[in-house]
Formats: C-alpha cells, sequence, structure tokens
C-alpha cells in the first residue's frame, strides 16, 4: 500500500523546501480543482480531493512533516489519518468557508452546492441546443424559429419563491447575510470560521409560504420560443452564441448564454470547403472535342460557359465570386470550382457503336496530345 503512493510534496505540486504558506496556497489550488461539490459524482477527482487532503494534513503539521521527510510514508502511515477529517477542517463546507468565505465569496461556479453557499449575485449556467440545416440555408442564411425548454423564471411567484400574496422575510439568523461568522478555541488561539447559514442555507431570506408551482426555487422548467438569424455563410459545426438566453441568475445575477451549434447538411451537388463551392460537371467526348456552351450549377443557380475545344477531364473551370459570402460581410464571397468530367457512354446503339469505330479508325495517336507523348517516351524507355 505504502509504496504505491504518491509523494506528498508532488501530490500538491509543491518544492521540498515549501513554506507552510505556499503548502496551504498549492492545496487550496488543488482542492479547488478536485472539490467534489464542484465535480459530482466524478471519482477520480473525489481521489484527487482526497489524495490531497491526506497530503495537506501530513505537511501542514510540522510534527508529521518532518517524520514524512525522514522516513517518507512509513514515517507517517498509521498515524491515525482520517480521510474524513479533511486537514483538520469539518467537511467540505467549512474547507471552503474558511478558504474564500473571506475572500469575497465564491462567484462564477456552477449554481449547485457550494456556490449556494452565500447570497452574492450569480451568472445563471450556460445551456447548449443544436440545429440542423439545409446547405442553401447556411450560404444564405435564414431566420429560423427554435424551441428551447430549459430553467427560466417561475412566472407564478416572479422568480421570488414565495407563494403570491406571501412575503418573503430576512433571515434573523444572519441579517440575510446568508453566512454566519463562528469562533472556536483551539490551541493556536481563537480561530474564527465563515459558515453558511443553517437557517436559511445561504439565501439570506426565509419564505415562510413557497410557491406551489416551483416549490419555493423561484426557478422552473419551461418551453419558450426564440428567433434565431443565422447568418449567411455559416459553416457546418460553427456555434451561435445567444447572449443571456441561458439559465436565470441567482441572487439577481444575469442569465447565462444559450450556445447553438449549427449543423449542416450535405448537399447532392455541391461541396463546401471554408467559403469556396466545389462541383464536378459531367460533359461528353464531342462537347469536350469540339468546345461547347455548357450549365455550371451554383448556389445562384446555373451559370452559362463556354468551354474551349480539347477541354480535358479534370480541368477545373473558376467562377470567382459565386462561392459562400463571408459571415457578416455578405459582400465578400468565396470561389465557385466546376471540375470537367468526360463521360463515356454506356448506352450505345449498333448504328452509334459503327460511328465511334469509323471515327477511331479514322484517328491516330498523332491527334491525342497525351497518347503521342505517352509513345514518344514508350520509344525512349526500349531504344
Ligand atoms: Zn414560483
Ligand atoms: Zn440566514
Amino acid at each position: 500500500m505504502a509504496q504505491n503512493k504518491r509523494d506528498y510534496y508532488e501530490i500538491l505540486g509543491v518544492d521540498k523546501n515549501a513554506s507552510d504558506k505556499e503548502i496551504k496556497k498549492a492545496f487550496r489550488q488543488v482542492a479547488k480543482k478536485y472539490h467534489p461539490d464542484l465535480k459530482p459524482d466524478d471519482k477520480e477527482a473525489e481521489a484527487k480531493f482526497k489524495e490531497a487532503n491526506e497530503a495537506y494534513s501530513v505537511l501542514s503539521d510540522p510534527e508529521k512533516r518532518k517524520k514524512y521527510d525522514q522516513y517518507g510514508h512509513a514515517g507517517v502511515d498509521g498515524q491515525g489519518f482520517d480521510p474524513s477529517s479533511f486537514a483538520g477542517f469539518e467537511s467540505f463546507e467549512d474547507i471552503f468557508s474558511d478558504f474564500f468565505g473571506g475572500f469575497g465569496g465564491f462567484g462564477g461556479f456552477g449554481s449547485s452546492g457550494t456556490a449556494a453557499r452565500n447570497n452574492a449575485p450569480r451568472q445563471g449556467n450556460d445551456t447548449r441546443y443544436r440545429i440542423s440545416i439545409e446547405f442553401m440555408e447556411a450560404v444564405f442564411g435564414l431566420t429560423k424559429t427554435i424551441e428551447v425548454t430549459q430553467k427560466d423564471t417561475c412566472s407564478t411567484c416572479d422568480g421570488s419563491g414565495a407563494k403570491p400574496g406571501t412575503n418573503v422575510k430576512t433571515c434573523a439568523t444572519c441579517n440575510g447575510n446568508g453566512t454566519i461568522q463562528e469562533r472556536s478555541q483551539s490551541l493556536f488561539g481563537m480561530s474564527i470560521q465563515t459558515r453558511v447559514c443553517p437557517d436559511c442555507r445561504g439565501n439570506g431570506e426565509i419564505i415562510e409560504d413557497p410557491c406551489v408551482d416551483c416549490n419555493g426555487s423561484g426557478i422552473r422548467n419551461k418551453r419558450k420560443s426564440l428567433t434565431v438569424k443565422v447568418p449567411a455563410g455559416i459553416d457546418n459545426g460553427e456555434v451561435l452564441t445567444l447572449r443571456g438566453q441561458g439559465e436565470p441568475g441567482v441572487n439577481g445575477g444575469p442569465y447565462g448564454n444559450l450556445y447553438l451549434e449549427v449543423m449542416v447538411k450535405p448537399h447532392e451537388i455541391f461541396k463546401r470547403q471554408g467559403y469556396d463551392i466545389y462541383c464536378e460537371v459531367p460533359i461528353s467526348f464531342g462537347q469536350a472535342a469540339l468546345g461547347a456552351e455548357i450549365d455550371i450549377p451554383t448556389v445562384d443557380g446555373n451559370v452559362k460557359y463556354k468551354i474551349n475545344e480539347g477541354t480535358q477531364p479534370g480541368d477545373v473551370i473558376t467562377l470567382k465570386g459565386k462561392g459562400v459570402p463571408h459571415v457578416n460581410r455578405d459582400e465578400i464571397r468565396g470561389n465557385h470550382y466546376a471540375t470537367i468530367d468526360i463521360e463515356v457512354p454506356t448506352k450505345l446503339s449498333d448504328e452509334q457503336k459503327a460511328l465511334i469505330a469509323k471515327f477511331d479508325d479514322e484517328t491516330t495517336a498523332e491527334n491525342y496530345e497525351k497518347s503521342s507523348s505517352f509513345i514518344d517516351k514508350i520509344k525512349k524507355l526500349f531504344s
């Protein structure tokens, strides 16, 4: 068991000569990162948190640290370390009260657990949704109405959590602060800990008659319609931010954001790369050999294009500015690239076959650029 344990200094990421202050600071950072309140159901984080606590319980105690420095884990194992004691703090709550209670609160984290310990305003959680749109809709943009179901302010009580017509009282225990200070005498003198008020659970308010629609939380799942403007040029996988359309804030904090991921369906003819569009245009051998006016499909519709005599398969025609408009700069557009594909006919009548055979008899390698240079190369190879 002991030999599998990681080095305590390594766990906290401090030097062997680290001061008590540095050790405490390092522990705070690790505790903050892996705290189970912030990462519920994360077994790995929980294990890391316990490991850090054990390391801190040893390294913060001068006597134990000395023994650990001298004998390693063997010097401190079985010294009565109780993983649930969390380095001398009674509970997770105490750790955060002690560490963060006096530092202006704990805003910016999620709304569950730990963050509920004071009544500072906090921004609501962000939400994520996904929409699927057509290729052409992505190219030219569209306005779309989406339906979302997410937490919102309860309209029955206007978010107060109190039954309409009843009052919300300021908590007498903490005078509405949400926290209380506790003094305790220890070996090192008087210590003051800030704790979450047990009567109002940090809200600073007491609801005597809770709203029945939201059970006094002030928040309720709601279905709402949002009109979203999807800009022209948006690409598959891009995310639109709808500011303030997430979940409601707590204690008067602002709403979170809603992130909308846009999935673009593939198109039958067009392929997109950045702001450029690619397609293949099949033409006949006759058109390629003699030149012709052909139709090239683009997102703006068909474009007439005159191909030259002797056009080859794989030749690329560039139509400048016929690609996708840049997001929020519609006047700038990518290009359209059409690749020529020369198709060999597969269903021929006897008469047609005879015509082609006659044509083939009358032409030689001289009529073909590639064939003639190919024959020259073969000749050189064996000469
Ligand atoms: Zn309500
Ligand atoms: Zn209170």
